[in-house]
């Protein structure tokens, strides 16, 4: 028995195995969902190969959560793909341009690059839940991740406001969404080896400061806790819990220095 038993997941940005998302896709395989991952276009090809890892290979989806042709398309997409009910989505997505809204440039990042960060970052995490909303069943799950956005953190600059953002997006969704079935919670994860957190310079600070601060101290080369409490969000095991912030940070966001 998993506690994903008969659940259908839809998992996106797979990129790499380093990818948070590529261990909730395993985990949540391991715990018995039938899991279907996405990524977008440029990475699709990575996504493929790095997919036949898992067993079985999930099903793959391209998704630019840009796209509103794709978002429009996924539910018959999702369809197609023998998909009758969707019980959970993950959203593991962000970005931002690393020369201009991170590692420093706070105070002269163009409006422009803002609106790119807040719009692949957070705004999707809606537009992804009303995308999928029409396979929803009695009950669904929204999970997404962010790096503690309630305080500053060095370099981290404007995808820190995007993931204030996207906290407070998730809130709303737990807010609208409640009265139909759909919970929605974030995992706020500690500092994670990624292709994302190494694009942003000066992210090799995080781990230094968890190496210092983390009470239970911090693998970041590892992406298990922070999987294993996304599969738990998205699980019947916390059938009363939305609108949350769960904490994977080896404890630190419980120290004051
Ligand atoms: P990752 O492997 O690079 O995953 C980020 C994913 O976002 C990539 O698959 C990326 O695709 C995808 N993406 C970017 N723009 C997109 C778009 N327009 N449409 C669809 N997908 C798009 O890095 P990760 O660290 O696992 O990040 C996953 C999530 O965890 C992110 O929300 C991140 O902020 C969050 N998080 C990470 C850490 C950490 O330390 N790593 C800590 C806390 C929270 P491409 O590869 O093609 O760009």
């Amino acid at each position: 028995m998993g506690i994903l038993d008969g659940k259908t997941i839809l998992v996106t940005g797979v990129t790499m195995t380093s990818s948070i998302a590529y261990k909730v896709a395993e985990i949540a395989q391991q715990e018995g969902a039938r899991v279907l991952v996405s990524n977008f276009g440029r990475a699709l090809s990575l996504t493929h190969r790095v997919v036949k890892r898992l067993k079985p290979s999930p099903d793959v989806i391209e998704l630019d959560v840009t796209s509103q042709e794709h978002l429009d398309a996924l539910a018959d997409v999702l369809r197609d793909l023998g998909v009758e009910r969707l019980d959970g989505v993950v959203h593991s997505i962000a970005f931002a341009n690393p020369e201009t809204a991170l590692g420093g440039a706070f105070l002269q990042t163009p409006f422009e690059d803002v609106s790119t960060s807040v719009h692949v970052s957070a705004y999707s995490l809606v537009s992804l839940t009303m995308a999928c909303k029409p396979l929803f069943g009695e009950t669904a799950s929204v999970v997404g991740l962010t790096f503690d956005a309630r305080v500053s953190w060095p370099a981290y600059d404007w995808m820190g406001v995007s993931k204030a953002a996207l906290e407070s997006a998730s809130r709303y969704l737990a807010r609208y969404l409640g009265p139909e079935g759909v919970r929605s919670n974030i995992v706020a994860a500690g500092p994670v080896d990624t292709v994302a957190k190494k694009a942003i310079p000066g992210s090799h600070s995080f781990n230094d400061i968890w190496a210092e601060r983390a009470p239970l101290g911090w693998d970041a080369s590892d992406a298990t806790p922070t999987a294993k409490a996304v599969v738990a969000l998205l699980s019947d095991w916390f059938p009363a819990t939305t609108g949350e912030m769960v904490h994977v940070d080896g404890g630190l966001h419980s120290t004051g220095a």
